[in-house]
């Protein structure tokens, strides 16, 4: 394999770390552009590598935040990143590291980024659960997680992380990105992202943390119904499953990988009140 060369020593590329890096300077103007952010905008960049996404960031944004774990690409990025005085570069793990205390000088803030394909699940876990003001996420992704977080119900890959992207943001596959624009190539193809965050759900929910309890009950044993589901994950009678589900349409004998948001949050509404 060809090493390319990133200022001033050789780089190896770390298939520990998913480096796998774009270098196509029109992608990086693409993706930019894709994801919406302008020059009013701070951004959080997860994982710079040799720091192309971060110069075209910086060209057209506010400010920018990137953080990198391989202390090898430090020196090579601060070459890359000289003249863009509106970067911060941080050393550190995304997961590990405080990303409220690090992302509060920003303001509300948006994350675009090619990330490493190992940390999909983890750091979309992480962003969706937390409270911070982020305005939108836009992410590379190997193109099997895009679908994940755009899955519709029954579709393949309809699950939880489908079910709190779409609660929270609205996802889109922008664009498709084949193998062959990363360096190294990965063995997967890639599929870029563009959540903007939503101004409410796109459901009315009394109880935010019960829906996606249930949410969760019907991904629990994919090929149980959600009655069984419902038995299962909340302790209760097949007598009562059988009226909560009644009472929002749901059929007997719905698999839960078939509903929907609307369904879940009929069925955790209905679930606040006595029967
Ligand atoms: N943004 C660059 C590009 O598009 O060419 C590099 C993308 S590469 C897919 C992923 C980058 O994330 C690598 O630079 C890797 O070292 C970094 N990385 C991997 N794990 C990380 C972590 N836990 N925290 C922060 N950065 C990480």
């Amino acid at each position: 394999m060809k090493r390319p060369q990133h200022g001033k020593g050789e780089f190896h590329h770390k298939r520990s770390l998913g480096q796998n890096f774009l270098t196509d300077d029109a992608l990086f103007e693409q993706l930019v552009d894709l994801s919406g952010v302008g020059k009013e905008d701070a951004v959080l960049e997860i994982g710079p590598g040799a720091g192309g996404m971060t110069k075209a960031l910086s060209a057209r944004c506010r400010q920018v935040v990137a953080i990198e774990v391989d202390e090898t690409l430090l020196p090579i990025l601060r070459v890359a990143l000289e003249r863009c005085g509106n970067v911060r570069l941080v050393h550190g793990d995304v997961l590990r590291l405080n990303l409220p205390e690090l992302t509060a000088p920003l303001g509300p803030f948006h994350i675009v980024a090619n990330i490493p394909y190992y940390l999909t699940t983890e750091l979309m876990t992480l962003l969706l659960t937390s409270d911070m003001p982020i305005q939108s996420i836009s992410l590379m992704v190997q193109k099997e997680a895009a679908q994940r977080m755009v899955a519709r119900p029954g579709e393949e890959g309809y699950g939880m992380l489908a079910v709190r992207a779409q609660y929270f943001y609205a996802p889109q596959i922008m664009l498709d990105v084949p193998a062959c624009m990363f360096t190294p190539p990965p063995k997967v193809d890639s599929a870029f992202v563009v959540m903007p965050r939503r101004e409410r759900p796109p459901v009315e929910v009394q109880d935010e943390a019960l829906f996606f309890r249930v949410a969760a009950a019907a991904f629990a044993m994919r090929r149980k119904t959600m009655e069984n589901n419902l038995i299962a994950s909340f302790r209760v009678s097949r007598e009562e499953a059988k009226q909560w589900l009644s009472l929002c349409d749901i059929p007997d004998g719905a698999r839960g990988e078939t509903l929907s948001l609307q369904d879940f949050a009929a069925l955790s509404n209905a679930m606040t009140k006595p029967l």
